[in-house]
């Protein structure tokens, strides 16, 4: 492990807080230190306060920030003498604590404190830094933990058993560090958990930090246990669809969790070579790699598919150590959040994609520690009463009691045709909203990277070809677990031509597209609708061509007309799957492509209006946006719909022929 450090780069941040920022961000840049909220920093500075004392602070990493995107902001400043004096209690709850360490900010607005803050305190230097590293976590994590650490060591760092992160470890690193800290000490490992560097400098304290885990590398190196082999395995036959047992597998899931939730599956050859290793019954059942990644992985994955088995076992951990609680607690929901099996690989689960993303992150890593410890003769993590501890530590379960509704659609997948501009667009924007993982086909390119964010696939798609549907529902499938809303949007929209000019040729492209289309989609999108955990919907962008056509669009308003049908025929034949279809009519939505600003001036001026007129040309006097379609579609597929199927909504601010 190399430093980071740039005398140039940190020149663009000023003061120590400053180089505080800079340091931490180089932390939280390496994965193998820290990931997703891990980890916390410190600076002490002295500031005078608004009746001109001057203050010992300690600037201490914030909740809810990480490491690699931290700003100034994100540092809580606490008081140290009320600090160093909480450190001399005897006891005091991790909530009190909590309350103490918020009272003592001198700005109201920052950040709860690390629950790490009196530990910062009580060590003497300027800067501390915390990770937990992968290289210390495989070493302390073995049968002879400790005795390697000293041997990698010396004294150079003081060794802290383990105990509970928060009031109890910062009282025993008050007692021990004091008592065995030498002059040459610029570190502490905490056993099962992580590392402690410090320094006079943001520089030093970050750069022992790079020497000290440089070490434990080295030193797996030496045993031969830092590089693990992949094995190589051969891609999954793509000529055998797994998104059939995929759906299958995450209605079950969900039922168990009782929400629905997003399901990743992984198959590279990390995540199969381990989930096949002979061994893998006795060496993923033994703990998480550090207590705090629990919250993100539950205790142990899920071995294969037995998810009663593993929601049995769940309850009998929770009810064997719940009883010893100070408090009454809340059972999380026993479902797992990573699963192992031999087939799909690895699975990563959570009620958002970016949860899913992270457990992802963590169990990576955390297969690589496990390995390392293994190659040095044994894996061993905490008992599972520690992990309990952490899982169920009353700040948690108080975030629990304070965490809102989640979003409508969280935990939800929808597939939105057409959907790399206007009213597809605006139908995944609408989807996104209500917090629904998105998989958007077009046939643009585009579609691909339209978002960067782990809730959107963007698939490139012709959907009038059977074989690049398939293929796109088992990429949404692998992605996020199988698909519960489907909306029909991609058509085309020919130039107006009357029947007598219209050729069969041109009749038929536009049938392809706006019907043929859609019932191939259906057809191969039904066998998942119906495993949603919440019941299947479809909503189908109709048209106001549908109830009212107009004169030089045969093609489009049959076409539509017809799809209209098929749609109520779905809505018969699928209501006994409780899956629901619906149809908005929309009708002069201009902010699309097909309507350019030029377009818009030649029609208003052949009606004798003025765009703004043109755009408001109905009962209403209302401008019809895709926006508008969007948030339509989406409702549609929400609880205000759920007890309708078949419906025709006009969309369009009134339209007598409509009406
Ligand atoms: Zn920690």
């Amino acid at each position: 492990m190399k430093s980071l450090w740039n005398d140039q780069a940190a020149a663009a941040y000023s003061g120590d807080l400053g180089l505080r920022v800079y340091t931490s961000r180089l932390l939280g840049q390496d994965k193998s230190l820290v990931m997703h909220g891990g980890g916390n920093t410190s600076v002490k500075l002295t500031e005078t306060n608004i009746l001109g004392e001057p203050e010992d602070l300690l600037y201490v990493k914030g909740s809810g920030w990480d490491l690699d995107s931290i700003e100034a902001p994100g540092f809580a400043p606490v008081r140290m003498r009320h600090l160093l004096g909480l450190a001399k209690l005897e006891t005091l709850s991790d909530s009190q604590m909590a309350n103490e360490l918020k009272a003592n900010m001198t700005r109201a607005s920052a950040p709860a404190p690390s629950v790490e803050a009196i530990l910062h305190a009580i060590l003497l230097s300027k800067f501390v830094d915390h990770t937990h590293a992968d290289a210390i976590i495989s070493v302390t994590n073995t049968a002879n933990g400790r005795e390697r650490v000293q041997e990698i060591y010396g004294a150079s760092v003081v060794v802290i058993p383990y105990v509970m992160p928060g009031f109890k470890l910062a009282r025993l690193c008050a007692r021990i560090y004091p008592a065995e800290a030498r002059p040459e000490t610029v570190g502490m490992i905490l056993m099962n958990h992580g590392i402690f560097t410090f320094g006079a400098t943001a520089r030093e304290s970050y750069e022992r930090m790079i020497e000290l885990v440089t070490l434990a590398e080295n030193y797996l190196t030496r045993l031969g246990a830092w590089t693990i082999v992949v094995p190589n395995i051969p891609p999954l036959d793509p000529a055998k669809p797994l998104r059939g047992d995929l759906a299958a597998l995450r209605q079950a899931l969900s039922e168990v969790a009782g929400f629905p939730v997003i399901m990743a599956s992984h198959s590279d050859s990390q995540a199969l070579g381990f989930a096949r290793r002979r061994d893998v019954n006795e060496i993923s059942q033994k703990g998480p790699a550090t207590p705090d990644h629990v919250i993100r992985t539950k205790r142990v994955p899920l071995l294969g598919r037995d998810l009663q088995g593993y929601k049995k076992a769940y309850e009998a951990y929770f009810n064997q150590y719940s009883p010893q609680s100070r408090q009454p607690l809340t059972m999380l929901d026993p479902a797992p959040r990573v699963i192992l099996d031999p087939e799909f690989g690895l699975i990563t689960i959570g009620q958002t994609a970016k949860d899913a993303a992270i457990s992802e992150d963590i169990y990576r890593h955390t297969m690589d520690i496990i390995l390392r410890a293994v190659a040095l003769g044994g894996w061993q993590a905490l008992p599972a009463k520690d992990i309990f501890d952490v899982e169920y530590w009353e700040l948690e379960q108080a975030k629990l009691q304070k965490a809102g509704k989640p979003p409508v659609f969280a935990g939800e997948i929808a597939l939105v045709t057409g959907a790399a501009s206007g009213i597809g667009k605006a139908c995944a924007d609408s989807m996104l909203a209500r917090g629904a993982a998105v998989v958007g086909l077009d046939i643009n390119p585009k579609i691909e990277t339209l978002y960067k964010r782990p809730d959107f696939l963007g698939i490139r798609c012709d959907v009038t070809d059977e074989g690049a549907i398939a293929t796109a529902l088992e990429n949404a499938s692998r992605s996020f677990g199988g698909l519960d809303m489907l909306v029909l949007n991609a058509g085309i929209f020919p130039s107006s031509r009357r029947i007598e000019s219209l050729s069969l040729a041109e009749w038929q492209a536009v049938m392809h597209v706006n019907l043929d289309a859609n019932l191939a989609m259906m057809n191969a999108a039904y066998p998942l609708l119906k495993l949603a955990p919440r019941r299947g919907r479809v909503a189908v962008i109709g048209s106001k061509n549908v109830p009212a056509p107009g004169p030089g669009a045969a093609a489009y308003s049959a076409s539509k007309a017809a799809l209209n049908q098929l749609a109520r025929v779905a809505a018969l034949e699928w209501g006994a799957d409780g899956i629901r279809v619906n149809i908005v009519h929309p009708n002069a939505v201009f902010d699309t492509g097909l309507w350019t600003e030029e377009l818009l001036k030649t029609r208003a001026e052949h009606y004798k209006m003025t765009v703004e007129e043109y755009k408001r040309n109905n009962v209403l006097k209302v401008p019809v946006t895709s926006h508008d379609v969007g948030e339509m579609a989406a409702e549609m597929c929400g609880p205000l719909f759920a007890k309708t199927t078949a419906a025709q909504v006009p969309l369009d601010g009134g339209n007598e022929r409509v009406i």
